[in-house]
């Protein structure tokens, strides 16, 4: 068993990239790509120091390195059979230099993005309600982003370690605005580029609960990384 299935995971802030991911990752065979993970803290931190204007936006050669490195420890890890990638790539340049890793370190592996698409109002809402941990997840840029789960249904303390949850950064109304419309701004870019190299993305309309959507990808890598 290798490297056979890798499954961008696309969509606007707040549509259930992260959520999706930790609900299909559970599967030992696959493993979740976060970017941020992957960079170096200094990285984080100074994109956060250069101001809100830029999102976090981490330089282009150091992320195509980090993902190449990334998927070069991957394809060595045999029990690794699939890969997620929350919320990348981002950008068209970001899609080719991905394929193009994926073509030198694993040729046979299927790529398979999916696309989650969701009504801004449900996800403003949704960026609302949702809550992260501080203390549970040690984030370089104090920028935690998993999602924490409350003691009571929408409260304010951690049912993990009893600190108190805040709302995540980037959900902060004028933040949550800037990066949907970051995200309207590149996704056509994204799909064609995938597009143009053959491979069409699955769009999935995400308003179902966060588990209804996790079973309908389910099937989805279960048939591509058997077949592969
Ligand atoms: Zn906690």
């Amino acid at each position: 068993m290798a490297l056979s299935l890798l499954v961008p995971i696309l969509g606007p802030p707040a549509s259930g990239k992260t959520t999706l991911t930790l609900a299909l990752g559970k599967d030992p065979d696959r493993h979740v790509f976060r970017l941020r993970e992957h960079v170096p803290p200094g990285v984080v931190m100074a994109t956060v120091s250069s101001g809100p204007r830029n999102l976090g936006w981490i330089d282009e050669s150091v992320v195509e390195q980090a993902v190449r490195a990334y998927l070069e420890s991957v394809v060595g890890d045999p029990l690794i059979q699939t890969v997620l990638m929350d919320n990348y790539p981002g950008t068209a340049d970001q899609v080719r230099a991905l394929l193009d890793v994926v073509e030198a370190v694993a040729p046979r592996c299927v790529v398979e993005p999916v696309e989650l698409v969701l009504d801004p109002k449900v996800r403003r809402k949704r960026a609302q309600s949702r809550r992260v941990c501080h203390r549970c997840e040690h984030d370089p840029a104090a920028d935690p982003r998993m999602p924490a789960r409350p003691s009571r249904v929408g409260g304010w303390i951690c049912a993990n370690c009893k600190s108190l949850l805040h709302t995540r950064r980037g959900d902060a109304p004028s933040l949550f605005a800037a990066r949907s419309r970051r995200h309207q701004d590149t996704v056509d870019d994204v799909r064609a580029a995938f597009d143009s190299a053959g491979i069409a993305t699955n769009v999935l309309n995400a308003i179902v609960p966060a588990s209804a959507v996790a079973s309908l990808v389910e099937p989805m890598l279960i048939a591509r990384s058997n077949t592969a």
